[in-house]
């Protein structure tokens, strides 16, 4: 006899993939949980990119992230999926004789039928910036993750990085700061067209071989020193944040010792089905890899479709693979759910 409740399937990542996956599997009548190592749901968009605007969602011109997110959360759990946050996800063991998953987190035992994997580029860290000074101040002026534009109202703010993070946000803070400094050792790696915005805006730009020396203050960020590598000159630049953005650090962590089909840290599948080489174990968004994927969230979420759809088959191999139009699966279940009250 089973002594623990298992799922029909539990999704890994509560981004804006697997939101969308525990929503879907929900709509298909799967019993379903959602685990994620972040204490928010939400992915990137919340741990990352909150406060910027994003622009390809299909139906919405243009919507911040973190309004995005509270949408795919209402939308993810609305169909009963269980939330399980600030989980990792650690270790997969097929249990025959169950037929069934104990999927082991750095809490707790969870078992399951089906398994889809959402996790992104895995747990991510933020780049540290070795400067002396740079970890005295974290948290007292200097930044890694940017919650809200409002902390730098009239601030003077320097920002390091020179991809897409870096270009965006000297491009969202510099018409609420009182100054705003972007400091990149190499060329912009960002959008063309925002690093156009950025050089007919008013952000003071030092780079190619600009780099930060050191930062220094006193209970509070003050200034932070910058020099040119090449030539040695240095500058010194009034600061009260400082925003670091160059990159993340990515891995796939305990997830690489599943058996699963791994390259450069992401997880092979066939795109027909979304299935990794596990049986019963499917995989959506940023962490998956097949020839033509790209890295968004409007192709997440339909990788995420099919992923659930072949999930439902696996489990029950006479259940319909296309589900139909949500109109009418919602409107059934809103119908059975009233005429069970
Ligand atoms: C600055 C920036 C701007 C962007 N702009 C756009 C844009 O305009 N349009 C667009 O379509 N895309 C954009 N993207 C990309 C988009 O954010 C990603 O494609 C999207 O977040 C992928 O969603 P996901 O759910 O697959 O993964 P993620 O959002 O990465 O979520 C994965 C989740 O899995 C969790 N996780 C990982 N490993 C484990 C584990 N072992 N156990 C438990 N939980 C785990 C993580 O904590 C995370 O919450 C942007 C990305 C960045 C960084």
């Amino acid at each position: 006899m089973t002594q623990h409740d298992v799922f029909d399937t539990t999704i890994i990542g509560g981004g804006p993939v697997g939101l969308f996956a525990a929503f879907y599997a929900g709509m298909r009548g799967l019993k379903t949980k959602i685990i994620d190592s972040l204490p928010e749901l939400g992915g990137q968009l919340i741990a990352v990119y909150p406060e910027k605007y994003i622009y390809d969602i299909a139906g919405f011109p243009k919507v911040l992230a973190k309004d995005y997110v509270k949408g795919a959360v209402e939308q993810g759990l609305s169909t009963g999926a269980v939330p399980c946050l600030g989980e990792s996800a650690q270790t997969l063991t097929w249990l025959p004789e169950a037929g069934h998953y104990r999927l082991t987190t750095d809490k707790a035992d969870h078992y399951t039928r089906t398994v889809i994997i959402c996790a992104g580029v895995g747990s991510f860290e933020p780049k540290r910036l070795e400067a002396p000074g740079v970890r005295e101040f974290e948290g007292r002026g200097v930044t890694y993750l940017v919650r809200s534009l409002e902390e730098f109202r009239d601030k003077d703010v320097v920002i390091v990085g020179g991809g897409d993070s870096a270009v965006d946000w000297a491009l969202a803070v510099y018409p609420l700061a009182r100054s705003t400094t972007l400091v990149h050792r190499s060329k912009f790696r960002a959008h063309e067209r925002s690093v156009q915005q950025l050089h007919d805006s008013p952000v003071a730009l030092y780079y190619p071989f600009y780099e930060v020396k050191e930062v220094r203050g006193n209970a509070w960020l003050e200034e932070v020193v910058v020099h040119q590598t090449r030539t040695g000159e240095e500058r010194v630049f009034p600061a009260q944040a400082l925003i670091v953005a160059i990159g993340f650090a990515a891995d796939l962590g305990p997830l690489k010792t599943w058996g699963l089909t791994i390259e450069r840290n992401n997880i092979v599948v066939d795109p027909r089905t979304m299935a990794t080489g596990l049986p019963g174990v499917f995989a959506a968004g940023d962490v998956v890899t097949y020839p033509g994927k790209f890295k968004l969230i409007a192709t997440g979420v339909a990788e995420a479709i099919t992923a659930v759809n072949h999930a439902v088959v696996h489990l029950d191999p006479s259940a319909r693979l296309d589900a139909g139009h949500s109109t009418n699966v919602m409107e059934k279940r809103e119908r059975t759910a009233v005429s069970a009250d």
